[in-house]
């Protein structure tokens, strides 16, 4: 059968997806992410959504041809294991996802990283299928990078694609990874969250906190953003400025090395914000780009949230026939 699911684990979301030889998508279901228990409820949540997808395809979870997972953490591929997930519990040491998951689902389970997966598939199906060469970068929480080369990934030892983390200010801002100056420190919506709520704190007048609570929300998400945009709040315009430069910055240095073709931008925050704030990011790498007369083309992703689930089933392979 060439029929194959794909799943991308989040934080606070579980996506699936089934998609025929082609990539085309047939079905897709998503669940939250269980946020007590550990591990296993995890990836019993996992099949659950898997599944839900295979019926929204009208397929048999278990006669898929595989299932490819996109996870957040430190993947190994060849053991099957994802270690590390910062926001769950109990992800510390190597967790057996492929083969828990392949019992559960009797099928053949293989992993990837979660933001590399969501970029194969922005370059084979999306934004970046016209080009041979493309960085991804993923604007949520934090913020993440994939790299595709001569039509390959380029994963370097495991940890390529890490525009997150390119110092855009030496001694700068604090890092969630414990350095100074990254962008993510800037950019990441978590970062931005930190600085907002230090500027209130301090004085400052915002909505954005006002318009949480109305939300019932708990965190300041893409939403609230755009919603105390709209309503002209200075210090949200400010702290997204703030992060756009530092966005434009990491990725004007990372193509004055690579020299892609194009970069496509996705993630929770640039998908809620959409084609404008693209523009912004363009405009603010050009002026970091060094080879400024031949610049990239800078695109919105076109498959939306499910690129990472998509992602994850592309990497199941097909057998010849
Ligand atoms: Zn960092």
């Amino acid at each position: 059968m060439s029929v194959r699911g794909g799943i991308d684990l989040g934080g606070t979301k579980i996506q699936a997806a089934v998609v025929d030889s082609a990539g085309g998508l047939l079905g897709d279901a998503r669940g939250p992410t269980p946020l007590t228990g550990g591990p296993p409820d995890v990836i019993a949540a996992m099949a659950a959504v898997l599944r839900d997808a295979a019926a929204a395809a009208g397929v048999d979870a278990g006669k898929l041809a595989g299932v490819g997972v996109g996870s957040p953490g430190d993947v190994d591929a060849d053991a099957g294991t994802v270690s590390n997930v910062v926001n769950l519990s109990g992800w510390d040491d190597g967790v057996p996802v492929g083969d828990q998951l392949g019992s559960a689902l009797g099928v053949s389970v293989v992993l990837g990283n979660d933001v590399q997966v969501a970029t194969e598939a922005e370059a084979a199906l999306g934004a970046g299928r016209d080009y041979s060469s493309m960085l991804g970068v993923f604007w949520g929480t934090g913020v993440g990078g994939g790299i595709v080369l001569d039509g390959r990934s380029w994963v370097g030892r495991g940890a390529a694609g890490e525009i997150g983390h390119v110092v855009v200010r030496r001694g700068g801002a604090r890092c969630p990874c414990g350095r100074r100056g990254c962008m993510e420190a800037y950019a990441g919506r978590a970062a931005m969250e930190a600085r907002a709520r230090r500027l209130g704190a301090q004085g400052r007048r915002t909505a954005l906190f006002q318009i949480m609570d109305e939300r019932g929300r708990d965190r300041l998400t893409s939403g609230v953003w755009a919603r105390a945009i709209e309503q002209g709040d200075m210090l949200a315009e400010e702290l997204v400025e703030r992060a756009v430069r530092a966005l434009g910055a990491a990725i004007g240095s990372a193509v004055n090395l690579l020299d892609v073709e194009a970069v496509i931008v996705g993630g929770g925050f640039a998908l809620r914000f959409g084609d404008p704030i693209v523009e912004r990011i363009r405009t603010a790498m050009m002026r970091h780009v060094f080879a400024d007369e031949r610049p990239p083309d800078v695109r919105l992703a076109t498959l939306g949230d499910l690129g990472g689930a998509i992602g994850g089933a592309l990497r199941v392979p097909l057998k010849s026939s």
